[in-house]
């Protein structure tokens, strides 16, 4: 037990330093049920950041972070700083686009799954979302939102043009595709690749490498390519029949939301974002934990935001950076505890405050 984990806390902007205060409360009540030690750090970032520092990421922020085991993040933004025009290289515009790329976190691991207790707050009727348990697996650092050229201009004829490109080199495709079969190895073993390979060269190049990994490495695994368009149909209308799905930048961050329906709420959507390929149990470094959802302008303040997404990536700091993932499960089971019991934030029909269910979480651990 003499192990001290190093935890930088960012809780970024509106709800983000309340959801990550109620994470944190839960990785320390484990911490002491278990005789782990964490040292937690806390600092700003994006928004909180920008009107202290005058930059959304400070270096020595930056700095803590690569020295942590990991990191937590709240969310950044809202539209106090929606204005602010950077005429600047990429990192400089966002805090957590710093943070994700010189820290080369291009691994996202976003569960969701079907919650009982919440059936009921998803579109779906019981026998279609009943049992329903995905993990998108998003690149996480290149592609469109990072391909260079990107920018606007002003034609000729006085319409404006802006543009951006997506862009993969094969390097990038192999590794987050090897994310992908690990992480499915511990799962149900099947790992769905979505591409508009029909349309884009990048996505032509995706596909191709996705399958020359799957043939040379990794057999055992059940692959299957979904164009992009019609996997957001079937996953909808067959959430059960999907386990990975494997997607670039883009596609992730669209398919990653959409999978919130079935969870209830984006209130409920964890993530990973990793350094490396890693499967539960690990004991990975510099690893970015974060909720999926953002700052929810609309109910910060009033301590109603719901804090089981940031619970939840507590349990993915346990999986992936802690190596403990008997706490993970631990955490997950308390979580059901605690729906089941009907203690729910009004985003999922209930009436109970951030810290409420906090609370229940740690009195059901
Ligand atoms: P959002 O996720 O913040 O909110 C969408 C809706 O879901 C809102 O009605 C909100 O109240 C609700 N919601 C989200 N999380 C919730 C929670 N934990 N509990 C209860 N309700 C919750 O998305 P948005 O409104 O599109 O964006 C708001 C701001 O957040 C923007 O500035 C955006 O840029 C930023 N954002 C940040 C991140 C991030 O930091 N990772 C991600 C997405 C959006
Ligand atoms: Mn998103």
């Amino acid at each position: 037990m003499s192990e001290t984990f190093r935890v930088l806390a960012l809780g970024g902007d509106h709800i983000g330093p309340e959801v990550v205060a109620a994470g944190l409360r839960v990785l320390r009540h484990v911490g002491q049920r278990e005789g782990i030690a964490f040292e937690v750090e806390e600092d700003m970032l994006g928004g909180a950041s920008w009107d202290a520092h005058g930059t959304f990421c400070t270096d020595a922020v930056l700095e803590k972070a690569r020295q942590a085991d990991a990191v937590l993040v709240g969310a950044v933004g809202g539209p106090e700083w929606d204005g602010i025009v950077i005429n600047g290289p990429i990192t400089e515009t966002d805090g957590l686009t710093r943070l994700r790329i010189e820290m080369d976190v291009y691994n996202a691991l976003r569960p969701a799954r079907a919650w009982p207790a919440l059936h009921h707050r998803t579109p779906f009727r019981p026998e279609i979302v009943d049992g329903a348990d995905l993990m998108v697996v998003r690149e996480n650092s290149g592609g469109i939102y990072y391909g260079e050229p990107r920018g606007r201009e002003t034609l000729p004829d006085g319409e404006e043009r802006a543009f951006e490109i997506s862009e993969y080199r094969t390097s990038e495709i192999e590794r987050i595709a090897r994310c992908a079969f690990e992480v499915a190895k511990g799962r149900r073993g099947r790992v769905a690749s979505l591409d508009k390979s029909n349309v884009m060269e990048s996505g032509k190049l995706w596909r191709e490498t996705v399958t020359r990994i799957h043939r040379d490495e990794y057999r055992d695994i059940d692959l299957q390519h979904v164009l992009m368009d019609y996997a957001l149909f079937a996953v909808a209308c067959r959430p059960r029949d999907f386990d990975v799905l494997l997607a670039d930048n883009l596609f992730g961050d669209l398919i990653s939301d959409m999978v919130g329906a079935v969870a209830g709420s984006l209130g409920m959507l964890p993530s990973a974002t990793l350094p490396c390929a890693a499967a539960p149990g690990s004991r990975v470094r510099g690893g970015v934990f974060e909720p999926t959802h953002g700052t929810a302008p609309d109910i910060s303040g009033k301590g109603i935001a719901n804090p089981m997404a940031t619970i939840l990536t507590v349990a993915m700091m346990f999986d992936y950076a802690f190596a403990r993932s008997d706490l993970a499960r631990d955490i997950e089971s308390a979580v059901d505890v605690v729906l089941n019991a009907g203690v729910l934030t009004p985003d999922l029909g209930g009436t109970a405050t951030t810290d409420a269910v906090t609370d229940a979480v740690i009195a059901a651990l």
